[in-house]
């Protein structure tokens, strides 16, 4: 299983939103750094993108923003970000789990109201969004996207009417809204960062010569040469101005183990030179590769990882068997966003266009084949057939991370149980599917070790979900 930058089309599982916020105190623009630091985030989300800016000592409510459908390099151009005049602003990238993949959906979400203007990037999904959505619908709001994160604009715009601060309206509406969610915010004086109590998603803190940065991966951080400052921890509310950054750990869970990183933006979302909350997500997918090796030993000739989130587990596994590491595919990289699906009846696969196998890599040998996770099997069977084609003498699957059992509500378009491959199936069942030789997953209790021990959410794979799952499916809820 792999995203858009990797070679699997048929099965690709989608993170939500990247987000991006940056207030630089010396008046400074700041559109074309949040241009390239959504360009670092851009796995994140590929569908829509967008950037926000204004000037902090400019007329209150003035915000220039520019949003639409495609990757950052379709979307803007040297004129649109030269005409994004601002020293603070919001950007965003977009994949649609929620809400229907529409120009009106793009973020960020510029909000006029009473007190002035907001804008707003989210990461996440709220469980209670249609409850909350009804509520404010039968008191006049009229919503002009169909997107959840509106309805949490909303609150913090309603909410802002009767707090003293921004921050405070924020605080307010955390505690009607319920779900995943990583938020960055720009006031016309300020600019805010929150994470859920649960922590789902990551939010870090940057800093660049008097600029500060708010943003999803760390990743992101160096590329526009900034230093990481700190996570934002689960239920904080970050608030930078020019007198610095005040910290609002009132929703934080006292009980940290009540917190519930998403694991898998360590098996697969985030980026391996992404640091989230202390932990290398690099060195957890090594990790994962190490205790494959520990717990599913099998003699080979060879470990290869599927590319690029299967590579940081099969160095793991290599170096954890003493088997050899090695590359056993070539990847086509300029397939994108627009590539035109071959059609069913077509000899071509989209497997096989992105993907290709070195015939003298694996001819004879006993391959040990590492994927981050399966979620239909339908690629998986493709490509130990590829690997059988082109040679291989055995195909042994590992698979970093467990099986995929049930649906995900807070921003993972995770499909239906019926169509995961491991619903109803025992691992023999699967490991026929595919066609390989033996086929082994991690085990449930390594994910915590994965995450050094922090506090994690596995509900895809476990069924114990941290907060109660919707009685409706909240997943596509407003799609058209
Ligand atoms: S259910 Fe799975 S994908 Fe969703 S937040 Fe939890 S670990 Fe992440």
């Amino acid at each position: 299983m792999n995203n858009e930058w990797d070679f699997n089309l048929e099965e690709e599982l989608h993170e939500e939103c990247g987000v991006f916020g940056m207030y630089d105190f010396d008046g400074c623009d700041v559109s074309s750094t949040i241009y390239y630091g959504l360009f670092a985030l851009q796995h994140r989300g590929q569908e829509s993108c967008g950037i926000a800016v204004s000037e902090t000592e400019g007329p209150k409510g003035k915000v220039n923003a520019h949003k639409g459908m495609g990757l950052c390099n379709e979307v803007f151009t040297p004129e649109i970000l030269e005409n994004l005049r601002g020293n603070i602003g919001v950007g965003h990238v977009r994949y649609s789990t929620a809400g229907s993949s529409t120009r009106e959906n793009a973020q960020p979400l510029v909000l006029n109201y009473l007190k002035g203007t907001l804008a707003m990037a989210h990461n996440g999904n709220l469980v209670n969004a249609p409850e909350l959505r009804r509520e404010l619908e039968y008191n006049g709001a009229i919503f002009q996207t169909t997107i959840d994160s509106e309805v949490i604009a909303y609150h913090i715009a309603r909410e802002r009417v009767k707090a003293a601060t921004v921050e405070a309206a924020v605080a307010n509406a955390m505690k009607k809204i319920q779900g995943a969610y990583s938020l960055v915010i720009m006031s016309p004086r300020k600019m805010i960062g929150v994470r859920d109590p649960y922590g789902f998603k990551p939010l870090c803190i940057g800093k660049r010569d008097n600029a500060y940065i708010l943003v999803s991966e760390s990743c992101a951080l160096d590329t526009i040469g900034a230093e990481f400052v700190r996570d934002v921890r689960p239920g904080e509310i970050v608030t930078i101005t020019k007198e610095g950054i005040v910290s609002d750990t009132s929703l934080c869970p006292e009980d940290k183990s009540k917190e519930a990183r998403c694991i898998f933006e360590y098996i697969y979302f985030a980026r391996p030179d992404s640091v989230f909350d202390g932990v290398s997500v690099y060195h957890s997918r090594v990790w994962a590769g190490r205790a494959l090796a520990l717990d599913s030993p099998v003699e080979a000739d060879l470990v290869v990882g599927v590319p690029e989130s299967g590579n940081a587990a099969a160095l793991g596994y290599s170096l954890q068997s003493g088997i050899p590491y090695g590359t056993a595919f070539v990847k086509n990289s300029y397939v994108g966003r627009t590539f035109i699906k071959p059609k069913q009846s077509n000899r071509e696969s989209s497997v096989r266009i992105k993907l290709n196998v070195l015939r003298e890599a694996v001819m004879g040998r006993r391959v040990i084949m590492i994927d981050d996770s399966i979620v239909r099997g339908t690629t998986s069977a493709l490509i130990v057939n590829m690997l059988r084609e082109a040679g291989a003498k055995e195909v042994h699957v590992r698979i970093s991370s467990p099986p995929f059992l049930h649906p995900c509500y807070f921003g993972t378009d995770i499909p239906n149980e019926e169509q995961l491959i491991a619903h109803n199936r025992t691992i023999e069942e699967i490991r026929k599917v595919l066609g390989a030789d033996s086929l082994s997953y991690l085990k449930l209790e390594r994910l915590n070790e994965m995450a050094e021990g922090l506090p994690i959410c596995n509900a895809c794979f476990s069924g114990n979900y941290p907060i109660e799952p919707p009685k409706e499916d909240i997943r596509g809820e407003h799609s058209e």
